[in-house]
């Protein structure tokens, strides 16, 4: 019977919204502000009314409107959650109206706050899906009581054939799971279905489980996790976690090492035998200094080793410290060409370049040297016989194409998709002779790389070698 009110809600003692009824926007904003009624009862936290006279022009006689506030409590803390407004004309709210009024505030209370709760309840929803939704590893949730599964964002990205259905971010993906498809793709299929069925059987296994996807494509460590409630198994999160890169890390490095220790046990031992034999046995002049130059020799190639080592360890983490200049690679070429041609009577050694071309690239000077440096010494190297080596340079459009071509015993064809790997020599009884490291070709490429360019070669076994190396002019991105 009232004939206009409102319902306010109240958040920390503030007016959070109003909910009105027959009032205009200017009646809602003087109750809200100006009301001294509407303020005696929040702060008293008790019902208030008032009655005020009403005179003006049109009516000949004056007459009242009647006003009354309800507070509306939270019976848990007694702290006020609304107000209930209620104004009428020329009738009082009389004392039943107000205890039906009151049993009606109470009623409200509790369904503001099971309204309230519910949207904190679906706040919490979206802020743990957003939670797991944002973590990396791949999770499943299966829930025992309520025999649901579900997937975050990850997982369903991993097993993206069986196109689950991802609803966002907000929420976490429904998942019909059939164990035998989801583990299809999985390497040690019978494990993963035997640990999968654990955890649906109720019973997740305690230790985890490493597997790996389409033939060693990705690798995954899983584990349960088991989730209580009141100290009752309430489900279990299945997580797998990408381990690809680590696991590659581990197995890069236990080769390095193999290949490493390979390399080193072999002028080790040489070195370790003939001195032993040095200090053991009582030897002639001659074979004294056959052995020391064997030693000699081994001791360089160590020292050789390890310091290629160390270079190409330092291009490939980027920790290298290149400086760039302007380099003509005509005069590094002529300086090269003569210092190699000092270590050899049986090659002769030439330039082609057009002089009047500019061969000026931006590059770091000692990187170069050492580049065409590995080249030339590989080409007099194996070409044992001797014979002729060329150096060209040739200009092109923004780059400068420099190769090294030698008629030397060439490079099986087999061998070319590894020549520029670390450690790499071609195993053949004639080539055991010409000593080496099989790491100047690594470093050569990791130079170019570094320079944006490009090292290649082409080879016929038996009849010669070109590297043919690719060097911009100039670098967009500067290098460290
Ligand atoms: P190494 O220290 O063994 O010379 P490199 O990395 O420089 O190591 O070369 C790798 C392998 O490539 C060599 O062992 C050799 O078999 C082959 N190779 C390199 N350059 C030439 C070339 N100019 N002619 C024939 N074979 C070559």
């Amino acid at each position: 019977s009232a004939e206009f009110g409102a319902l306010l809600l109240v958040k920390d003692g503030e007016i959070s919204s109003v909910v009105p009824k027959e009032m205009t926007e200017e009646q809602q904003e003087s109750l809200k502000t100006k009301s001294l009624l509407l303020k005696r009862a929040m702060i008293s936290k008790l019902p208030a009314a008032t009655s005020k006279k009403v005179a003006d022009d049109l009516h000949e006689y004056p007459y009242y409107i009647y006003e009354t506030v309800i507070p509306v409590m939270d019976p848990s803390d007694d702290k006020m959650i609304g107000c209930l407004y209620l104004a009428r004309y020329d009738e009082q709210f009389d004392a039943s109206e107000k205890s039906e009024l009151n049993a009606f505030a109470n009623q409200l209370a509790i369904s503001l706050l099971r309204m309230r709760l519910y949207r904190q309840m679906q706040q919490d929803r979206k802020e743990t899906a957003q939670l797991i939704n944002s973590v990396r590893e791949s999770i499943l949730y299966l829930n025992y009581e309520e025999e649901s599964v579900v997937g975050n964002r990850a997982f369903i990205r991993m097993f993206d054939d069986l196109q689950f259905n991802y609803k966002g971010y907000e929420e976490l993906a429904d998942i019909e799971i059939d164990i035998e498809q989801l583990a299809e793709r999985v390497d040690q299929r019978e494990h993963f279905i035997s640990y999968v069925e654990h955890v649906f059987d109720r019973n997740p296994p305690e230790e985890g489980l490493s597997i790996s996807l389409d033939q060693g494509d990705c690798f995954l460590q899983v584990y349960a996790e088991s989730i209580y409630r009141d100290g009752k198994l309430h489900g279990t999160m299945l997580v797998l976690r990408d381990v690809t890169a680590e696991t590659e890390i581990d197995r890069m490095k236990s080769e390095l090492v193999s290949t490493v220790s390979h390399e080193l046990r072999t002028p080790l031992s040489s070195i370790y035998g003939f001195t032993e034999l040095m200090l053991e046995r009582d030897l002639k002049e001659s074979r004294r200094e056959l052995y020391l130059k064997t030693i000699h020799d081994e001791a360089k190639r160590l020292s050789f080793l390890v310091s290629d080592f160390l270079d190409l360890q330092k291009m490939e983490a980027g920790k290298q410290t290149f400086e760039w200049e302007r380099v003509d690679l005509y005069e590094l070429a002529r300086d090269s060409i003569s210092f190699y041609q000092e270590t050899t009577d049986v090659h002769h050694i030439h330039l082609d370049a057009d002089s009047a071309q500019d061969f000026t690239i931006e590059a770091d000077l000692e990187g170069m040297r050492q580049l065409l440096g590995n080249l030339l010494s590989n080409a007099v190297k194996y070409s044992p016989d001797g014979g002729n080596v060329l150096v060209s340079l040739e200009r092109l459009e923004g780059q400068v194409v420099m190769k090294v071509r030698d008629n030397g015993i060439g490079i099986p064809s087999s061998a070319l998709p590894n020549l520029f790997g670390k450690f790499y020599r071609v195993d053949n009884s004639d080539r055991r002779k010409i000593g080496g490291t099989g790491l100047g070709l690594a470093i050569c490429k990791e130079i170019a790389k570094a320079h944006d360019g490009h090292l290649h070669v082409e080879s016929v076994y038996g009849e010669g070698s070109t590297f043919i190396c690719e060097l911009p002019t100039s670098k967009e991105v500067v290098h460290q």
